[in-house]
């Protein structure tokens, strides 16, 4: 959560700086705030609101200065609020800090800077950091002991960048569980929480791992979490400048919904031929270890949750392993029954899933093999799994996930099959779903064409209070899915159920005029749930449904049939546009959603 960018070279920072949060802003926009060096003194434009507000209050002729740090916040402690945005000092302006994460221990720490004399004005925890690094300074009247001794405080999650005056061409880094990048760039050093704020200017980009820090002036010296001084390479990051623009589209989302059928194509790209079986680059398991598994895990967190859960529908009916799928926040803490014999996949879109990662450590702990499922080169969860598995979706910037939950699905659809050929298993199936994926982004087009459909329901849809999304099996995962796009753009409360639960209790939600989703993707179980879209329209709901089925309904959207493991992909897309024009109709900002961030780096 929250966007970090700093700079320091020969060039004025305020432009990158302000530019660099806006392609951050999808990570939290409550408030934003930069501070530079000028004549020796930290400058501070900062206020609640979005990056505009931001760019309103600055003077661009005066506020120019060649370092800078700057920040976009999505609020831990304290509400969004000028005071508690950042960046924030210490009350002699020699430290201004930004800072993503959550300092855990902020209260005792707080409480020891109050006794030794310090104020403090904002309710964040982030405020402990200037105010140690100053009691530290005031101690030794070194800035490089203060950091240390300042960061051997902290307990929590933080990416940090300082700046002061005491060193006016330096900024102090330092990363522990949130994520930080540099790069070299012509004019300067750049910093960011994530590479598409400083693509413009460098592809090579340093990853720093947890624990380790940066001293950035002229060059970059890295350290270790001993503060020995050590090397570190840059990584070549290929990723176009154009990835990241609308291209024309009104939101990043509705883009980013059109360019399913793409991301797909280039997740499977190089994975899934019809001539061989699935395989992946530098990656294999073999019969032996898969037959030796008694359970696979698949731990995730939202949209990439749901993804999960048709990876349970895959793998159990290819494979024949039993497969749960978790919520990261909950594996975490409740003491799993993990071993050798167990394997744990773990999926982030974004791979700094705060949640997502403490999982997977808790994992090789105890010794599982961990596989890591994500969209980002490098991300945090890529260097702790043993394999990683990439999605190709591309940058996904708006804060609801699309492309990227396809591409998971295809994905780990794909890894089920992976692993049923090595284990001999369904050959006949694999090698038509293998088929059919590859002619999903085809059909998924089809789907994208009809979205007009999509437009006159959402019209009629968007005054509703309480909608329902029902399904059996895979329908049912994407009922939920429907339901958590639906709830995070356009604020209506939805609930998604197995159709055959509904009359266990919610059905008393059902009234004259409830609009209810149901998911009809199998046709071994279609029958049934027809006979629960019966049941709730006998209580006067208003029924839509998406079917590759020949059924006759009053709103039915038609989609193409594939195999019920494949229908997600599809059946998906409808959903996504319907609650897509459901908060445009309701002038709703689709792509920054109220309380909502990308990449949820805090737990
Ligand atoms: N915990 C800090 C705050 O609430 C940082 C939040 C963030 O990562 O944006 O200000």
């Amino acid at each position: 959560m929250c966007g970090i960018v700093g700079y320091v070279g020969n060039s004025n920072c305020v432009p990158k700086l302000v530019k660099g949060l806006k392609t951050l802003e999808y990570r939290g926009y409550d408030s934003a705030g930069i501070a530079i060096l000028k004549n020796e003194e930290i400058w501070v434009a900062k206020d609640k609101g979005r990056i505009h507000n931001l760019e309103d209050m600055i003077d661009y002729k005066d506020f120019v200065g060649t370092i800078g740090i700057a920040h976009t916040r999505w609020a831990t402690h304290g509400i969004p609020s000028k005071n508690n945005a950042h960046p924030h000092m210490d009350q002699n302006k020699h430290f201004a800090v930004v800072h993503n994460g959550i300092i855990e221990n902020y209260l005792e720490l707080k409480e020891q800077l109050i006794m030794h004399g310090f104020s403090f004005q904002s309710e964040t925890d982030t405020e402990v950091i200037p105010m140690l690094m100053e009691y530290y300074y005031q101690k030794d009247n070194d800035v490089f002991e203060a950091f240390k001794n300042t960061l051997n405080e902290l307990k929590g999650s933080y990416a940090i960048l300082i700046i002061t005056p005491l060193l006016p061409n330096t900024i102090l880094v330092a990363k522990k569980n949130s994520p930080l990048v540099v790069g070299k760039g012509n004019d300067g050093i750049y910093i960011a929480s994530d590479i598409p704020a400083i693509l413009e200017y460098t592809k090579d980009f340093f990853f720093l791992e947890d624990e380790e820090k940066a001293i950035i002036n002229n060059d970059v010296t890295f350290y270790n979490e001993h503060f020995q001084e050590i090397t570190k390479n840059a990584k070549y990051i290929d990723w176009e400048m154009d990835a990241i623009d609308k291209k024309g589209f009104e939101d990043y989302m509705l883009k980013e919904i059109h360019e399913q059928p793409e991301a797909l194509g280039n997740t499977l790209n190089g994975i899934v031929g019809l001539d061989k079986a699935v395989r992946f680059v530098n990656f294999s398991l073999d019969k032996e270890y898969l037959e030796q598994l008694n359970h696979i895990y698949i731990v995730a967190c939202g949209t990439a949750m749901h993804a999960g859960l048709v990876g349970k529908y895959s793998i159990e009916m290819l494979c024949r392993i039993p497969v749960d799928v978790e919520v990261a926040s909950e594996f975490r803490y409740r003491n799993p029954i993990i071993n050798a014999n167990t394997l744990c996949i773990f999926i982030s879109q974004s791979g700094e899933t705060a949640d997502t990662i403490a999982a997977l450590k808790l994992a090789r702990k105890r010794h599982a093999k961990t596989i890591a499922i994500s969209n980002v080169f490098e991300s945090s969860i890529t260097r702790e799994a043993d394999h990683t598995i990439y999605t190709h979706a591309g940058p996904e910037i708006a804060v609801a996930s699309t492309k990227a939950y396809i591409s998971q699905v295809g994905l780990i659809v794909a890894f089920a099959v992976y692993m049923a050929e090595v284990l001999d298993k369904e050959l006949e199936l694999c090698h038509d779903i293998q088929k059919e994926l590859l002619a999903l982004p085809n059909y998924m087009e089809q789907i994208i064409e009809n979205n007009e459909q999509y437009y006159e329901l959402a019209k009629k849809i968007k005054n509703e209070h309480d909608l329902f999304y029902i399904g059996r099996g895979n329908d049912y995962y994407v009922a939920m899915e429907g339901s958590l796009k639906l709830k995070e753009i356009s604020y209506i409360h939805s609930e998604a159920y197995p159709a055959g639960e509904l009359k266990h209790g919610p059905i008393a939600l059902v009234e004259n005029g409830t609009f209810v989703f149901g998911i009809i993707t199998d046709s071994n179980i279609s029958e049934k749930t027809l006979s629960n879209l019966e049941e709730v329209k006998s209580r006067g709901a208003n029924i839509i449904l998406i079917t590759n089925q020949n059924i006759k309904k009053e709103h039915v959207i038609n989609i193409p049939n594939v195999h019920p493991i494949l229908s997600p992909i599809l059946s998906i897309i409808p959903l996504q546009f319907i609650a897509y024009f459901i908060a445009k109709e309701k002038g709703l900002d689709v792509d920054k959603p109220r309380n909502l961030a990308k990449s949820v780096t805090v737990e």
